[in-house]
């Protein structure tokens, strides 16, 4: 796969350029190497001719006499062919010049000769010859025969260049439209990289804001239209859902007070059947397990409306956390609850909001640590921030969990049965944290226990 859009074009486009350069150059050097050999055949046969001219234009004169009177008048801008002359037994002739440098035919080649036929010899030097063998006729009757060659040197040495040529230029425009297809996609998918990255800092708490719709490019602007209408659909969703949920809960809140007190007061009748009892308590447990349902949602609701921004006042977090652990020490009587570190640290915010995480996490620490196990809370003050441990020897918590324990509503698959709870206690205590300008982290190994851990600007920070 490729990394990028980018890179897949500027690779696409130079493919393409270099796959057409290839096929031209393929082409192009096929041509030329046709055609300058077609030159080489064209002023062997002519020289071949012309020499055969003389040899047959006065029959009397010794042959080899002739040949060089042939080999003188065609020499003129003919200095690259070579000849060969043999009597019409085969037998070879001395001719003037040193000896060519194509190999000698014998007579059996040369008497079954086809006329002028031309071929591609290697010469006693190992260089390429073009040679015409042609049988000389003068009337009916064969006087002569008549190799001429031509080196092909020269046309191999033109193909070689027009080869280097094509290659280097080749490589050259593969690169140049290598960088520069990079560097036009780049350019050109610019403003879909604007677009992506100011999509991103959209999240589910500023679902108002929009992207701007003048990308300078057509495409994009209108994909930053349609992505903003998308926005709006997706608001009115969010809005509704919202509203729902804090109407719903709002409703469902004065009913089950209601309940609540009316079971309390049943409870009060020391004459109650203790099965009466037992169901009586039982309603009123799950009563007060529902309104704290109730309260979460409202709470993340009215959060989700931004209309829960935590007053600004001193909060004495040693105090809040020694009421708390006092508070949280009735949840249990099975899990040993401590508080092993408490130094003074003050922080800004809503003592209530800032209660309600220490109590959630408290919460959960007891309900999954099994009988027997212990609970350590710490309050330390690091530098400009007040930390808020909460340890425990419990279940622990698998890794392929731990991303998604802050979700709404998320229960990890291994939470033991019997254990109840909403799925919202963590998302509140990440709520109340970040709305704090803090922030949160848990490290956990399963079955070895958790340590959540909570960090606020101490006051003092939020004052300089
Ligand atoms: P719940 O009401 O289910 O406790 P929370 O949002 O408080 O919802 O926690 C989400 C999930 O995270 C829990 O269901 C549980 O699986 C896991 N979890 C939270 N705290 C602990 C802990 N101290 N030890 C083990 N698991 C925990």
């Amino acid at each position: 796969m490729f990394p990028s859009v980018r890179s897949f074009l500027a690779l696409s486009y130079t493919l393409v350029v270099v796959l057409i350069l290839l096929v031209l150059g393929l082409r192009t050097q096929a041509l030329v190497e046709k055609r300058l050999r077609q030159e080489v055949d064209a002023e062997v046969q002519a020289r071949a001719a012309e020499v055969s001219r003389f040899l047959t234009s006065d029959t009397d004169i010794d042959l080899t006499e002739q040949a060089t009177r042939g080999i003188i008048a065609s020499s003129g801008d003919s200095g690259a062919t070579h000849l060969r002359l043999y009597n019409p037994d085969g037998v070879p002739a001395v001719l003037p010049g040193s000896l060519p440098p194509i190999p000698e035919a014998d007579a059996r080649e040369l008497k079954s000769v086809r006329d002028q036929a031309i071929r591609t010899v290697q010469g006693r030097d190992g260089r390429q010859f073009r040679l015409v063998t042609r049988r000389v006729m003068y009337g009916e009757q064969t006087i002569a025969y008549l190799q001429v060659a031509s080196a092909l040197a020269p046309v191999n040495r033109t193909a070689t260049q027009l080869r280097h040529t094509l290659l280097y230029g080749g490589i050259l425009a593969g690169i140049v439209a290598g960088v520069l297809s990079y560097l036009l996609a780049y350019q050109a998918l610019k403003p879909f990289s604007s677009i992506v990255e100011d999509a991103r800092q959209i999240g589910a708490e500023d679902l108002d804001r929009r992207l701007p719709t003048s990308y300078g490019v057509g495409e994009v602007s209108r994909l930053a239209q349609s992505f903003n209408s998308l926005l709006d659909r997706l608001q009115k969703v969010f809005d509704l859902q919202r509203r729902f949920v804090a109407d719903a809960s709002h409703e469902l809140r004065t009913p089950l007070t209601s309940i609540r007190g009316n079971v309390d007061v049943l409870l009060l009748d020391p004459e109650l059947p203790p099965a009466t009892r037992e169901a009586l308590q039982n309603v009123s447990a799950e009563s007060a397990r529902l309104s704290r349902l109730i309260t979460n949602l409202l709470l993340l609701a009215r959060a989700d409306a931004g209309q829960s921004e935590p007053p600004a006042r001193p909060v004495d977090l040693h105090g809040l956390v020694l009421e708390t652990v006092r508070q949280a020490r009735l949840m249990s009587s099975t899990v040993d609850l401590r508080l092993v570190r408490e130094d003074q640290a003050s922080v800004m915010g809503d003592a209530d909001q800032l209660k309600q995480v220490l109590l959630n996490l408290l919460d959960n620490a007891l309900k999954y640590t099994p009988d027997g196990g212990w609970v350590r809370v710490s309050v330390y003050r690091e530098g400009t921030w007040a930390k808020l441990e909460v340890q425990d020897n419990g279940i622990g918590i698998a890794p392929s969990d731990l991303a998604r324990i802050f979700d709404r509503f998320y229960r990890a698959e291994r939470s033991p049965h019997g254990i109840s709870g909403s799925g919202l206690g963590l998302s509140i205590v990440q709520w109340v944290v970040h709305a704090h300008s803090g922030r949160i982290t848990v490290e956990s190994k399963l079955g070895e226990g958790s340590i959540f851990t909570v960090w606020l600007p101490s006051a003092s920070a939020l004052a300089s």
